[in-house]
């Protein structure tokens, strides 16, 4: 989800207790994937559902359990909407991307309703 109007809250770590609990709606799986959980540290990593830069909040509604191998993909797909929020914030001075101008169509045709086309 992209929201442009919303600034980032601050990041805010998963206490224990809804560490556990995201651990068990998941059946100690990977959100992501379902490859089982490495239960050490820095195996496992909390993600925001909906990214804190793209509006999301740090709802436990919010937050998944991933493994460390899906969370590399997921954080270059963010960075990539990220850089877009921005665009479309102004931050960058780059703006939106600029719209392909299209050739047209040849004016000395036209098109009928039934698809016949005719010298115009
Ligand atoms: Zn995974």
């Amino acid at each position: 989800m992209t929201r442009p109007d919303v600034q980032p809250i601050a990041r805010r770590p998963l206490t224990k207790l809804e560490f556990a609990r995201l651990a068990v709606e998941q059946n100690g799986k990977c959100a992501n994937c379902g490859v089982k959980l490495k239960f050490e540290p820095h195996q496992i990593r909390d993600e925001h559902v909906v990214s804190l830069f793209g509006g999301g909040t740090n709802d436990l509604s919010n937050r998944q359990l991933w493994c460390n191998e899906c969370v590399k993909p997921k954080n270059a797909s963010d960075a990539a909407r990220h850089a877009k929020i921005k665009r479309l914030r102004g931050e960058t001075k780059t703006g939106p991307k600029k719209k392909i101008p299209s050739r047209g169509f040849d004016k000395k045709f036209k098109r009928k309703m039934n698809g016949e086309v005719v010298k115009a």
